[in-house]
């Protein structure tokens, strides 16, 4: 068997152009337009480079970008003052301070500083805590692109045995909550784990986000399960180059694919729904903010 290579640029394409229309109508019919607020601290190469493209694709979707580049020594009360002033725009719906941070600020502070209703991010406790209460919030961006592609791939997910290997409060802690809320049986893999292939084995939904290059094999695989791979890993690529690098996920794609019915790859799978997802958190932010339905369809 060979696995359906999943196109997560095509489906996140399809989520921006839904954004992009349900933030004309919340324009026309009701005088909004959504604002997102991104903060970033020092100057990060990597970081410099999500900043920018987060603005490109806000900008797309017909919603207003605020960018805010900081210096490496801001201080943490600098941050904070900075994020309760943002709390307090009401042109900005969604605030997302940029990670990670320099050593000197502490980032949950900056998190539980942000108002619960512009956490576009989703990491705020209350935010986190009524994902685990089964109440309406904003989700992080990466599980809940994960969620969709999951959704879109198998329809119902009542009874299936999902595998979350990792158990970051940013992916694999809420993507667990959210299968569980679409009353799949889920199992945690993480660092402890005794037997993680024999864990991965029985699953028909396995979700690797790890952050170990091919840490996943093959033959951990269940024959036709789904493979969701959130790894960003960079490898050397001797093959483009003297001191070339490529991007790859926590799966071994090549051998992971002949066994799966279907799976995501690196670059391209859920990486773009991420950005797609954060768009999306933003018009939702900016609906429950004015007690208006979100008109995404
Ligand atoms: P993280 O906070 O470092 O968490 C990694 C998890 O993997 C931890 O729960 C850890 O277990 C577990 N782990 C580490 N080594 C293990 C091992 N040998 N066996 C079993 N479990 C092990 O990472 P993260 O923030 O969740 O990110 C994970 C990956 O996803 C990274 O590659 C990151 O770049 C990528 N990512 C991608 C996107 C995207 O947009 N596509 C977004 C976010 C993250 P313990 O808890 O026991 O230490």
């Amino acid at each position: 068997m060979t696995g359906r290579v999943i196109d997560g640029k095509a489906f996140a394409s399809d989520v921006r152009a839904r954004v992009g229309s349900a933030v004309e109508r919340l324009k026309n019919e009701h005088g909004i337009t959504p604002g997102l607020a991104v903060v970033l601290v020092g100057d990060d190469p990597a970081s410099e480079v999500y900043v920018r493209n987060k603005g490109v694709a806000t900008r797309e979707a017909g919603m207003t970008s605020l960018e805010f580049k900081m210096p490496d020594d801001m201080s943490e009360a600098a941050l904070l003052a900075q994020v309760r002033a943002l709390n307090d725009d009401p042109a900005v719906h969604g605030i997302l301070v940029q990670f990670p941070l320099p050593g000197h600020i502490d980032r949950s502070l900056v998190i539980a500083a942000i108002d619960p209703a512009k956490d576009v991010d989703g990491l705020h406790p209350v935010n986190a805590g009524r994902l685990m209460a089964g109440l309406n919030g904003l989700v992080p961006c990466t599980p809940l692109g994960c969620l969709m592609l999951i959704k879109d791939s198998l329809g119902d997910l009542s009874g299936k045995r999902a595998l979350v290997l990792g158990r970051s409060a940013l992916v694999g802690k809420p993507l667990a909550l959210l299968l569980l809320g679409e009353n799949c049986t889920v199992t945690m893999a993480h660092s402890r784990t005794v037997d993680v292939a024999g864990e991965f084995r029985r699953a028909d939904i396995l979700v690797a986000a790890v952050g170990r290059p091919h840490f996943v094999k093959g033959d951990w695989i269940k024959p036709g399960a789904l493979v969701i791979d959130v790894g960003i890993n960079r490898v050397p690529a001797p093959e483009k180059g003297a001191g070339k690098t490529r991007l790859v996920g926590d799966v071994d794609f090549a051998a992971a694919r002949d066994v799966a019915g279907a799976i995501t790859p690196v670059p391209g799978g859920v990486g773009p729904m991420t950005i797609a997802c954060l768009l999306l958190n933003t018009l939702h932010a900016a609906c429950m903010q004015a007690g208006v339905e979100i008109p995404y369809v």
